[in-house]
């Protein structure tokens, strides 16, 4: 018999879009979650208000049925406004292609709607201040302490879905029961969350259909809007060294360094040096597991719990919220069967985990040094322009991952050579007229295969 309950550790925003799906799908859902509703209690400054979504995370909402509570919080964000220094404004659209943005989205509100979706279903209940602080595989139970009492107690599962994010409590226990191991690469950047308030009016200070980013080659500023017009802004900066969060050690040198780097977005954001030191400081890592799922095929991991990444491609939600709908596509494959669902979401989700991984890093440089340089800009225009020519083989990267729901394996794979392709094409060209467009556009014909080609999942 399949099981018909389901134990969650994590009510974050891949947790509470499990709950939602698995509920409908006529599981009784458990949630067990450490913080406190957030619903009822105000979630501390400085911990990524706003997040980038994008087409993968709508296709999970849509499957979810979520849409219409979550389409009022959004923001479209059509491309990036870069912010030279000395330099004015330039706007670069992300797509061409109808519909082709991504949108701001307010992490506690899009959560708040998960949960209270989740709540009108009789068969789900979550459990808030509930911290899990171990498991024991064998006897299929967790256990958990009362955050705000202490008490322990012991639940026991079914079935045990992780999605307890990037410090998941339960991710030890079963990848060491598979016989594997899991690392996190901590990046040598940390970032720092700023409030840049609306105007006098309520207005947006900045382009509200952008998402704004100051690129300084070792480090960088973002900025992205949210429903009130404000804009939440995000220092991405050295540990160590000249210019770090270790050298910023005092007001006046976050004021010298804003005022020299970013003197625009310095004018407009008014609580600066107290922010700067009020607000935490936050790590970012990459977390790579051996295995996903316990073999014994009742516990899984999903979401940043099996492979949290760096936010420089906007994809952690998103890949999670992909995680979840995979789920529901083998869970009709193998017709409510776990033990085989299990095996096969880790073959096909873990390969596309370490993929999306790796292009978050990348995205990184991209994002704070090469959107400077013109071969890159040059480049960009000749990916429109063969995409424009050939819309079924040559579909730019930044596209492939963020409005398609390509494989993240097959995107890296296809990026590489188009990128290859890319570089070759440009040589020494210093503009698209210079450029032979029908032989590049043979070139790629006899170099890249369709895109329906590639594998779909
Ligand atoms: C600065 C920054 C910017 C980002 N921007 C984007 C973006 O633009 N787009 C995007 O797609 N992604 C972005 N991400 C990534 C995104 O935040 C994560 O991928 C996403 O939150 C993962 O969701 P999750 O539910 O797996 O984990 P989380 O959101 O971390 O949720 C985990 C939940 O589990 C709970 N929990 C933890 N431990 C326990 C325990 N022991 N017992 C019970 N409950 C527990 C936590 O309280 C939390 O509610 C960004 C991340 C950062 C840091």
């Amino acid at each position: 018999m399949p099981p018909k309950q389901v134990t969650i550790v994590g009510g974050g925003l891949v947790g509470s879009l499990l709950s939602v799906m698995l509920s409908r799908r006529g599981y009784a859902v458990t949630v067990f979650e450490k913080r406190p509703d957030m619903r009822k209690v105000k979630i501390p400054a400085g911990r990524s208000i706003n997040l980038a979504l994008a087409q993968r995370g709508i296709r999970a909402l849509t499957t979810a049925g979520l849409m219409p509570q979550v389409e009022p919080l959004l923001i479209p964000m059509a491309g990036r406004m870069l912010h030279d220094l000395g330099k004015p404004e330039e706007f670069s659209p992300y797509g061409q292609r109808a519909g082709e943005l991504i949108y701001s989205v307010s992490r506690p509100l899009l959560n708040q709607v998960m949960l209270t979706a989740a709540d009108t279903s009789p068969s789900t209940h979550l459990n808030f201040d509930s911290e899990c602080t171990g498991v024991n595989l064998s006897e299929k139970t967790i256990q958990l302490r009362n955050v705000t009492s202490g008490e322990p107690s012991t639940h026991r599962y079914e079935l045990l879905l992780a999605t307890d994010g990037a410090n998941s409590a339960v991710r030890d226990a079963i990848v060491k029961s598979a016989g594997g191991s899991w690392t996190t690469e901590w990046l040598d950047h940390d970032y720092k969350e700023l409030c840049l308030p609306a105007g006098q009016q309520g207005e947006f200070q900045l382009d509200r259909n952008s998402l704004h980013i100051w690129p300084r080659r070792g480090y960088m500023l973002i900025a992205l809007p949210n429903l009130d017009g404000s804009f939440t802004v995000t220092l991405f900066l050295n540990k160590q060294g000249e210019p770090s969060f270790a050298s910023l050690t005092d007001a006046s040198a976050v004021h010298g360094f804003f005022a020299s780097q970013f003197p625009d977005a310095m004018r407009l954001i008014p609580n600066l040096e107290a922010e700067f030191f009020g607000n935490p400081t936050g790590v970012l890592g990459t977390v790579r597991c051996s295995h996903w799922a316990s073999p014994s095929g009742d516990a899984l991991l999903l979401g940043d719990a099996a492979h949290a990444i760096v936010p420089f491609h906007g994809q952690g939600m998103n890949a999670g919220f992909e995680d979840c709908g995979e789920l529901l596509r083998l869970l009709d494959k193998h017709q409510e069967t776990w033990s085989d669902v299990l095996p096969e979401f880790e073959a096909l989700r873990r390969p596309n985990g370490n993929a999306i991984a790796d292009l978050a890093l990348e995205n990184y440089i991209t994002m704070r040094d090469s959107v400077l340089d013109r071969k890159f800009q040059l480049k960009k225009l000749l990916g429109f322009e063969l995409e424009r020519r050939l819309p079924e083989v040559f579909v730019p990267k930044y596209s492939m991952v963020m409005f398609r729901s390509i494989p993240y394996q097959v995107v890296k794979r296809r990026g590489e050579k188009q990128e290859h392709l890319l570089d070759q094409l440009v040589g020494t060209a210093s503009s698209l007229e210079e450029i032979d467009l029908a032989a590049a556009t043979r070139t790629v014909q006899n170099h890249l295969p369709p895109l329906a080609s590639e594998p779909q999942y």
